[in-house]
């Protein structure tokens, strides 16, 4: 028996090596994922910059156009000014150009303001696009480094599996049946190390011949209260001074 438990005691520890390799690697897609939305949000920055910057060019362009319109207008009222027959069509045309002019006016400061905006989204862009690289030339070295992560803990647990295997090969397939079955039960821990009279995990105490018994470790015994294995390994003792 004692070899056997021995072995028991490899592949718990074994499977419970596998089973925090197969969380690390459970959440592996998240962590590329959430290095994607550092690029992807970087992306969005200057895509907004540049849509504003877009926007604020079209806005000019129609301005330019409607400025183009209005002095067009003003040049006809001035010939149609000189061809003025009454004082009425003339004070007509006078108040037309002033209203005109006007207008020529706010649409001249409307594209000053907009040639400002545009300077300033043009360097917005700029820096953007400088920070949009260099995140993610950053993230993607990040992205790399959690592959290789990913590599490495498939290796070690593609390793550990097969040390698991050999050694859960030697036990009687009774034993072997009976710890799979307290594995699955018990949330992947069938075998507990206990260094006193409880169950390592339950804290359960266990009776004095149950412990006399793991403590010889000649016979398998079991948690009355989990039902998991037990085995003893007394701490090592202070050294005398
Ligand atoms: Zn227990």
């Amino acid at each position: 028996m004692v070899p056997e438990l021995a072995t028991l005691r490899e592949v718990q520890d074994l499977d419970t090596r596998i089973g925090s390799l197969d969380r690390d690697l459970a959440i592996v897609p998240d962590r590329l994922a959430a290095i994607d939305g550092e690029i992807t949000g970087a992306r969005g920055r200057l895509d907004a910059t540049e849509q504003e910057l877009k926007e604020a060019a079209s806005t000019r362009r129609r301005e330019e156009g409607d400025l183009e319109t209005a002095e067009a207008a003003v040049s006809r009222y001035d010939d149609q000014l000189l061809a003025a027959r009454t004082n009425d069509e003339y004070r007509g045309l006078r108040k037309q150009i002033a209203a005109t002019r006007e207008r020529i006016s706010g649409i001249e400061d409307r594209i000053l303001a907009l040639m400002e905006d545009m300077d300033r989204l043009r360097d917005d862009v700029t820096a953007r696009t400088r920070e949009f690289e260099a995140i993610r030339s950053e993230f993607e070295a990040k992205k790399a480094e959690v592959r290789e992560e990913e590599q490495r803990l498939r290796a070690e647990r593609a390793s550990l599996a097969e040390k698991r295997e050999s050694a859960a090969a030697t036990l009687p397939a009774d034993l072997s049946a009976r710890y799979e079955r307290i594995r699955k039960a018990r949330g992947g821990i069938a075998v507990v190390v206990t260094s006193d009279n409880r169950c390592g995990l339950c804290s359960v105490r266990m009776r004095p011949q149950s412990f006399e018994e793991i403590r010889i470790g000649r016979k398998l015994v079991t948690c009355e209260s989990c039902s998991r294995i037990l085995l003893f390994d007394p701490p090592p003792e202070h050294p005398s001074e």
